[in-house]
């Protein structure tokens, strides 16, 4: 847990959240501000700020993370998606705690 992380803090439960799924390593919950009509972010427990601070310890839960997209998206009625992980800063990422949105139906963005 990282004390000032917005995202430790929905994981647990001290900010609410539209919650879509709940493991004991992964949450998945909507994005506050949405893209898309369906985007939502696949989010792991614990603290890590980016892929980039991910390790070998890290790869069956990045797995997993991966494997929930299509299932997740799936039950959240797509039947295709965009799956978005930003990275540092220069990459576009805002909050310093991995996580992988999932995007479906209506974008609201352009699509590249
Ligand atoms: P990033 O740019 O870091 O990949 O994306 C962060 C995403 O988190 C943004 O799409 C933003 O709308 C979403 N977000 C930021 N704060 C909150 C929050 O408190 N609750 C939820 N559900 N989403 C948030
Ligand atoms: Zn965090």
């Amino acid at each position: 847990m990282s004390v000032d992380c917005i995202f430790c803090k929905i994981v647990h439960g001290t900010i609410p959240s539209k919650k879509i799924y709940e493991d004991d390593d992964v949450i998945a919950f909507n994005d506050i501000n949405p893209s898309a009509k369906v985007h939502f972010l696949i989010v792991p427990k614990v603290h890590v700020d980016s892929l980039m601070g991910c390790e070998a310890q890290h790869q069956a839960l990045l797995g997993k993370v991966l494997l929930l997209a299509p299932r997740l998206a799936k039950e959240q009625g797509l039947a295709g998606f965009k799956t978005l992980i930003n990275t540092g800063k220069e990459g576009g990422q805002e909050v310093f705690h991995l996580h992988v949105h999932v995007l479906g139906g209506g974008y609201k963005l352009p699509q590249n």
